[in-house]
Formats: C-alpha cells, sequence, structure tokens
C-alpha cells in the first residue's frame, strides 16, 4: 500500500477510501470513450476533510481529479489511465446550508443532487430553474463546474448566473468561503466566475450560493410549425418582445426529429402527424398571474404571428398531460439517437441572427463532402445553441459515418467558428475537445487562461489533461 494511500485511509477513515478496483464504476466516462485508472477514490465528509486531501495530495505530488454524477459529456471527470490520480468523489457532501427566503438564496453543498436542490427550493415556495435531462444524476458541484445550460436559460441563464456566491478549496488545499448571497458587490476581480466553468482544473467547489425565483403560478406549452428556420428565428424575436420574461423556453426540432421520436417511440406522442413543414419549435410560457392571463398572452402573440405569416402551425396543450407530452418528444430525442445508432454530436452555439445562415451552409457544405448524411438538428434556439447532430446515410454502416469523425466534425466547428460562435456551448472542453481549442481561441485568449491556471494551480495537479493541453500549463510536473 502506497504512502498516500495510508494517509488518505488515515485522514477520512479506511471506509471512505477505496481501491483503483472498487473505484471501476466511476472510471469510464458516461459515453464510453476514455477508462482511466487511479491511486484512489475518496469520499470525504465536508471541506475541511476535502482541503485535507488535497494538502496531503500536493504533499505526495499526485493529480486530484474531482467528479461528481460523471454525466458530462467530454470526458473532464475521467483521470488518465495512469493510476497516480486521486479520485475525489462528493456524494456524502449533500447538505443544505442555509435556505433564506428573504434573500431568494439557498446554500447548498456541491455533492447535491441537482433535483434534490430543486426539490429544497420548491418546498420552500420557490423555483431553482436549472434544468436538464440528467437533473436526476448530475450534481450541482458538476453543474457549477461546466457552467451548466439546460432548457430554461432563454429564461434564467447559464448555472453562472444562477449562482451568487461559492467555497472552493484551492490547489495548495486552502478554503475561500465566498458563499456570498449578494446580488452587487463590485469589491475587485470576481473570482466566482473563473471557478465556474474551470472543470475542475482551477479549484474544488465544495458549496455554492444560489439565486432562487417564484415559482410560476401557470404554465403554457405549445408545438409550432414553421415553413423555414429562418421563420423560426424572426418568430422567436416576436415572441421575446410578446412574452417579456415569462418566454421561458423554445426548442428547435425538425421534422426528421419527429419522425425519428415516431419510429423510436411509437408509444408517445405522435403530433403534426401530417404536416409538410420541415421545422417545429417547442415553446414554454411561465406566468406570475394566472392560466387565464398565460392563455390570453398566448392567443394574443400566437395571432399577431399567424397574421404576420410567421408561423405556419400550432399546437397548444390544453392539460398538463399535454404539455409533458409535448415535453417527452424533446427529452426522448437523446434516447431516440441512441437507439437509432450513434451518431456525430456537435454541442455548438452560433449568435442567433445566424442561426438559419449556419445550418444551411453547414448542411450544404456537408452533403458536399459526405453525400447523404442524415441531419438530427435540434435544442436550446432560443439561446443559439444547437445540437448539430450528424447521422450516417441510409445504405452506409455506422462505422463507415464514425470513421470520418475528425474531418467531418472539423466543418462543423469551422463553420461555427466562422459564424462567430462556439465549438463548446455546453459540455465544456473535458478531453474530447481539448486538441480542438487552440485552433479556435486566440493566441492571447489561450495565454491568458494558462497564466490563470498558473497562477491558482503551479503545479498542474488539479484534472490535468483537461481544457488546456498540459505541456502549455507553464511549471506542469
Ligand atoms: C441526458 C443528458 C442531458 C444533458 N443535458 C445537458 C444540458 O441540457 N445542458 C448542459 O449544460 N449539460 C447537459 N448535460 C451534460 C451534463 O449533465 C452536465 O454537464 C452536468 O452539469 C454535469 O454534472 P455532473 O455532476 O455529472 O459532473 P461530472 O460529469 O461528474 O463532471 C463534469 C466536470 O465538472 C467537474 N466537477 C465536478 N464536480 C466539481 C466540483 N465540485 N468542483 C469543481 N469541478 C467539478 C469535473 O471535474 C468535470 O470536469 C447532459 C448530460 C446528459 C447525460
Amino acid at each position: 500500500m502506497s504512502e498516500l494511500f495510508a494517509g488518505l485511509q488515515q485522514l477520512l477513515g479506511a471506509s471512505h477510501v477505496q481501491s483503483c478496483e472498487q473505484a471501476a464504476p466511476y472510471l469510464t466516462d458516461k459515453q464510453g470513450h476514455y477508462v482511466g485508472a487511479v491511486l484512489a477514490a475518496v469520499h470525504p465528509a465536508n471541506t475541511q476533510e476535502v482541503a485535507a486531501v488535497v494538502r496531503l495530495c500536493v504533499q505526495h505530488n499526485a493529480p486530484i481529479v474531482v467528479q461528481g454524477g460523471n454525466t458530462g459529456l467530454m470526458g473532464a471527470a475521467t483521470p488518465d489511465a495512469s493510476g497516480t490520480a486521486v479520485l475525489l468523489l462528493l456524494d456524502r457532501m449533500n447538505r443544505v446550508r442555509e435556505v433564506d427566503t428573504d434573500n431568494d438564496t439557498l446554500t447548498v453543498e456541491a455533492g447535491c443532487i441537482l433535483q434534490s436542490v430543486q426539490d429544497v427550493a420548491r418546498n420552500a415556495g420557490r423555483l431553482f430553474p436549472l434544468s436538464l435531462g440528467a437533473e436526476g444524476s448530475c450534481t450541482l458541484g458538476g453543474n457549477l463546474g461546466t457552467n451548466a445550460g439546460g432548457t430554461a436559460v432563454l429564461r434564467y441563464g447559464n448555472t453562472r448566473e444562477l449562482t451568487l456566491g461559492l467555497e472552493v478549496v484551492t490547489a495548495q488545499g486552502e478554503i475561500w468561503n465566498g458563499l456570498r448571497g449578494l446580488r452587487k458587490d463590485n469589491t475587485g476581480y470576481d473570482l466566482r466566475d473563473l471557478f465556474i466553468g474551470s472543470e475542475g482544473t482551477l479549484g474544488i467547489i465544495t458549496a455554492a450560493t444560489l439565486k432562487l425565483f417564484p415559482l410560476p403560478k401557470a404554465q403554457a406549452t405549445a408545438l409550432l410549425a414553421f415553413e423555414s428556420l429562418g421563420q423560426a428565428v424572426e418568430f422567436l424575436s416576436h415572441a421575446r418582445a410578446g412574452f417579456g420574461a415569462s418566454l421561458t423556453a423554445f426548442e428547435l426540432l425538425t421534422a426528421d426529429c419527429l419522425a425519428l421520436l415516431r419510429e423510436h417511440f411509437p408509444q408517445g406522442p405522435q403530433p403534426f402527424i401530417k404536416a409538410t413543414q420541415p421545422w417545429f419549435a417547442l415553446l414554454e410560457l411561465s406566468d406570475n398571474h394566472s392560466d387565464s392571463h398565460a392563455r390570453d398572452a398566448f392567443e394574443t402573440v400566437l395571432g399577431e404571428a399567424f397574421d404576420a405569416e410567421l408561423l405556419a402551425d400550432a399546437l397548444i396543450a390544453d392539460s398538463l398531460a399535454q404539455s409533458e407530452a409535448l415535453w417527452q418528444l424533446r427529452e426522448n430525442m437523446s434516447e431516440a439517437q441512441k437507439r437509432a445508432g450513434r451518431n456525430m454530436k456537435h454541442d455548438i452555439s452560433v449568435p442567433i441572427s445566424r442561426v438559419a445562415e449556419f445550418v444551411e451552409h453547414t448542411n450544404a457544405l456537408l452533403q458536399a463532402h459526405f453525400p447523404g448524411v442524415r441531419h438530427y438538428t435540434f435544442g436550446h434556439l432560443g439561446d443559439g445553441n444547437l445540437h448539430y447532430n450528424v447521422a450516417h446515410p441510409i445504405g452506409s454502416t455506422v462505422e463507415a459515418h464514425m470513421a470520418h469523425y475528425e474531418a467531418l466534425s472539423l466543418l462543423v466547428h469551422d463553420s461555427a467558428h466562422a459564424h462567430g460562435g462556439s465549438i463548446s456551448a455546453e459540455h465544456g472542453i473535458g478531453q474530447r475537445k481539448l486538441a480542438m481549442l487552440p485552433r479556435y481561441k486566440s493566441a492571447v485568449e489561450l495565454d491568458l487562461m494558462q497564466r490563470i491556471k498558473q497562477a491558482l494551480d503551479p503545479r498542474g495537479l488539479l484534472n490535468p489533461g483537461k481544457v488546456l493541453l498540459s505541456q502549455n500549463v507553464k511549471g506542469n510536473v
């Protein structure tokens, strides 16, 4: 047994330290692309124990990888295969520290499952609006580590916008208590924003103070049909003006997506089965007055859109069950694609005003280079963030298609970049996009990132090999 392993056992108790073999369930990433190895996996009980683990790892020069629910899609929470890292699991750190309804804030530990954070807020008569498909298993720490988005970014913002304060264990094992429930605080550099989205490479987030919102009194959902993507974008602008802050989600689907859902979920809802329109969007309105107020707003805004020929058709849910059924369409998209066989996923964003141009240009480019590939484009149109997924041509195989991954993805990412966009709107960089980043960031931006990493983690022990290429981290050992 190594000295470090014994030291960790002494620190946390033997039952909270696992060997590499015992830690096997944590060592493969969600997509099955990466398999790592560790010296130990540890389950500290509180922030002081996290800090003590970090200090011990520093003494032994051991890398530290923090993992939440392991639902991230970029291999960011999977250690490398060297077996030298200590995997930090915060599953025992799931306490609610404070609910302050006068300040509309909630302070919780980073190991809390997102769904339980939503439940705590709801039990206090408030809304914590971060919501995503993995909410039953992802943790707040992971949401903060990736600056997760989800379905309500349009109204409430990403995890960053929902966070007022953080508690962080630094790469040296110090504890920074920045759990401030302040909406205004201009006292220098915003350290909170540095740690959010840093994928465990700058510090270990142990707790956060989050913003709460009023629970909506009513919700209204509709599935809308459009003649073109440009028309959907124009409608979105009209809906923003008409609904104001009540517009909570605007999720794109295509006719091909609906057909895929029909094929793989034949028992599910089958809206617009005979429609000829190619584009659809799921719209959600959260109303702080009443059902009738929401319905009136719907009638006015949709009516105006029909008159202006911004909308081809609309299916308005008239019950909670119907609304849930419509949302199932969006939520089942990942599973429907999985059942159809692997495809190439691109989590890109472009300015909303350039979405239609990006899709038209990129579809044409791909058809020219990879004739017959099938496009499943869907997602958060309200945020300019599309899941631009590409499946194999009919008559070809998944394997033959996936062999073109590098070349095809390069075209998609270059196109997103050329349209003023990002190659990672939600899922981060992790290991999967590590080598791509230098192509799309300026030398100045990369250098600033490296200098921040160098300042906060000079020994390069926090989640090495993620976000920044290790040879670029000066002093990395
Ligand atoms: C079905 C499904 C739907 C999804 N939908 C969305 C979506 O709509 N929007 C979206 O943004 N993402 C989405 N994701 C991706 C994923 O769920 C999110 O990125 C989530 O926030 C990751 O949380 P996690 O606890 O699983 O983190 P992990 O996967 O365990 O870790 C992710 C990263 O965060 C770091 N990290 C974890 N804990 C901490 C901590 N305490 N301190 C510092 N860093 C930490 C890790 O080191 C790693 O770099 C989806 C994933 C799935 C499987």
